[in-house]
């Protein structure tokens, strides 16, 4: 840190940082200035460098402002009949040692769980891996990643044989002829990217965006398909269609990079373009026209986020836009590739070290025998110690609603706001013997736990975190850290203490973890090993797979070969699927989900952002005119949103830019507004991915009477 004192009347604060948010991971600087009289005043200056060019949106420049000025918690407390106590560290790492091993002597090794976040460092992501997994000796870990990112990366690793959220550095955006934007909302979710489509477009470039609603990236579309929710497999297939029909393949590359062709031609051949019209509410001509704008580009890119993927047919909806660029040919080559946008801050890092169910760090796989022993032998322990694979994130709410997991430990996640189906996840984490939660502030799930513990935050803890593009980024975070706060990872290691595993946690800075995890990922498929704190610092990040000091890292994949043994990709014929909820006579309409500018995930840092609050200090509904007239709404109401799973009251607001039959709601607040009340919980049976993005709804005016009786809890 930089501590300057100046005229003996002030001390000046520049901490170097990156914003806590979204996947670009924007570089800043934040100054703070203590004058000897006065409060405190704050300055954030963007710090150039490749990905974000230099720019910061509305959430990182007041990122400091909750973790400056907001109510954080600043020492452990226990719940004590019913009230929140303080206690020391010692207190809190005895208790669960104690409660830990109770619980374990009663109901076995697998009864506690642990959950984890994808905007942990990568450093924090391995170590909760270790420590869930020797120091607990539980297979029951996950993490709410699980709800971002699941669909694509099954999707690559399927395709591609690897997994890296985009497969081109972002400057190849700006040579892509045509781009389609699937499910993605990059002007509101990563906002500082948009330069990047919008010099594209400057290049002559056509952009097709496919979503229901015409979001703040659609202005950007030349052509917009409005598909229904969950129907993007059926529309790809229509798209493929039209492009083999007109003679759009790239055969050759096809013959000599891939293998599934033939199948994925005798599956869409044969289907009706009408009738996929039909089913995802996009007219023939419009399919049509964008088949034939991406077909005969030179050059084109894909990107999907979540509008695509959270849906219980995720993985193939993916899999599908990867057949649309392997059947044109457009992939490994510059302006030609894929991109998945991860919207948490370290999705692609937090993936790949070993807090998923089923993996161990660099990727390897859990349930592989040569995988488990070299973690082992990383770890100094035996093969049979590490625990089997456990079971993905909502799951884990399936398995503490059954009981089989009695306690959980919680770090850097907020499930009772971001799992579909949040009532019955809050009746099962009620039911918990033990709940540890390890946050910076008191969140809706906190508020329940029996042990809260308070973590560092972006501008204290410091660390690794590997940004959309598959670029690792050393964010310097260097605070004093506030009242008894620790290090996320700090807590992991002293908890493994208690536990008995001092001497695997010996690790007495992030950067001490890091070695260890290099070490752990060398010759996996997220090779880290010729990444250090030296080269981070140096150079402006290093692209995994990156096996040696001397490598440059892998800037853009798949040029030569794809990842799988035989250096194919692979296609995959996909079918037409339909949502597991649609609407119908009781429920008639389609709800979706998605996010606001101003927010981030379920809400806890920004909703204490005052700047950021202030833009939207509450959830509301969107919904067309039309439709409002039809049930009865006026504009700026209150109303109530009913589906299978439970209900919620928002404010109404109009907008001719969504379809008839469809409401759409943000994901950031918690309680009465919580959209994840009303979402469905059917899982993609590949990538455990939820079905957050469409569910059968209706909507009623509210009455006094109805909400005095909601706002009570009353059925
Ligand atoms: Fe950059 Fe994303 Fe933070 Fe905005 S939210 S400043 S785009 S990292």
């Amino acid at each position: 840190m930089e501590g300057v004192k100046f005229d003996g009347a002030a001390e000046r604060l520049v901490m170097k940082t990156q914003c806590p948010f979204c996947s670009v991971q924007c570089k800043m600087q934040v100054i703070e200035e203590r004058p000897k009289n006065g409060p405190p005043s704050y300055t954030v200056v963007p710090t150039p460098n490749v990905a974000s060019e230099g720019r910061l949106c509305v959430k990182g420049i007041n990122a400091y402002q909750h973790a400056l000025m907001g109510d954080r918690m600043l020492y452990p407390m226990k719940k004590l009949d019913g009230q929140l106590v303080r206690i020391t560290w010692s207190e809190a790492y005895a208790w669960m040692a104690e409660r830990f091993g109770k619980l374990q002597q009663c109901y076995g090794m697998d009864s506690i769980g642990v959950y984890g976040g994808g905007s942990l460092t990568n450093e924090t992501a391995y170590l909760l891996g270790k420590m869930a997994r020797l120091s607990l000796g539980t297979k029951y870990i996950d993490y709410n990643g699980r709800f971002c990112m699941s669909a694509a990366a099954s999707a690559g690793n399927k395709a591609f044989g690897i997994d890296r959220g985009l497969t081109n550095p972002l400057s190849d955006i700006q040579l892509a002829k045509c781009i389609i934007l699937a499910g993605t909302n990059i002007a509101e979710c990563q906002p500082t990217l948009m330069p990047y489509f919008l010099r594209a477009k400057e290049n002559g470039a056509m952009i097709i965006v496919i979503d229901p609603r015409e979001t703040a990236t659609a202005e950007l579309a030349d052509i917009h398909l409005k598909v229904k929710p969950g129907m993007d497999a059926s529309l790809v297939n229509g798209l493929l269609k039209i492009v083999l029909e007109e003679g759009h393949t790239d055969m050759r590359f096809l013959k000599e990079r891939t293998r599934g062709f033939e199948e994925v031609r005798a599956h869409v051949e044969p289907m009706s373009l009408l009738e996929i019209a039909e089913i995802t509410g996009v007219e023939e001509a419009e399919i049509r026209r964008a088949a034939i704008a991406f077909g005969r580009a030179d050059t084109g890119m894909v990107f999907t986020a979540r509008g695509v993927e959270q849906h219980s047919d995720g993985y193939m909806s993916v899999r599908n836009y990867i057949n649309l660029l392997l059947v044109t040919g457009k992939i490994g080559r510059e302006g030609c590739g894929y991109g998945a946008v991860t919207g948490q801050a370290n999705g692609q890092g937090g993936r790949e070290h070993g807090q998923k169910a089923d993996q161990l760090p660099g990727y390897r796989m859990i349930d592989n025998e040569e995988h488990r022993a070299y973690i082992a032998d990383v770890w100094g322990v035996d093969p049979e110690q590490l625990p089997g694979k456990g079971v993905s994130a909502y799951e884990m709410m399936e398995k503490i609603h059954e009981q089989e997991i009695r306690a959980l430990f919680l770090m850097g996640s907020n499930p009772i706001v971001s799992n579909p189906n949040a009532n019955f996840v809050q009746e099962g984490l009620e039911k918990l013997d033990f709940l540890v939660v390890c946050d910076m502030y008191i969140s809706e799930t906190a508020r329940m736990a029996d042990l809260l513990l308070p973590v560092s935050s972006y501008i204290e803890n410091e660390g690794t975190l590997t940004n959309l593009e598959g670029r690792v980024l050393l964010r310097e975070g260097n605070r004093p850290l506030p009242g008894e706060v620790k290090h996320d990872w700090k807590i992991l290691c002293e908890l493994s203490a208690a536990l008995g595993k001092a001497e695997q946690f010996p690790f007495q800075s992030a950067e001490g973890i890091f070695e260890e995890l290099r070490i752990a990922s060398k010759s996996g498929i997220a090779d880290y090993y010729g990444i250090t704190y030296d080269r981070l610092r140096r150079e402006e990040g290093v692209y995994w797979p990156c096996p040696s000091i001397d490598e440059p890292g892998s800037v853009r994949l798949f040029e030569e070969r794809f990842a799988h043994p035989d250096g194919r990709a692979e296609l995959a014929a996909v079918a037409n699927h339909f949502p597991k909820e649609q609407p119908d006579e009781q429920y008639p309409l389609y709800l979706t989900t998605g996010r606001v500018l101003s927010h981030y995930l379920s809400g806890v840092q920004t909703r204490r952002s005052p700047a950021l609050a202030a833009r939207n200090i509450e959830s509301f509904v969107e919904l067309h005119p039309r439709t409002a007239m039809k049930y009865g709404i006026k504009e700026g109401v209150l109303v109530q949103l009913e589906t299978r799973r439970g209900q919620v009251v928002v404010r109404s607001r109009f907008s001719y830019a969504i379809r008839l039959d469809t409401l759409f709601m943000p994901m950031h607040w918690g309680d009465l507004q919580s959209v994840n009340k009303l979402t469905h919980q059917a899982l993609d049976p590949t990538c455990r991915m939820p079905a957050f993005k469409v569910c059968a709804v209706r909507i009623v005016p509210l009455s006094h009477k109805t909400y005095s009786r909601i706002s009570r809890g009353c059925p």
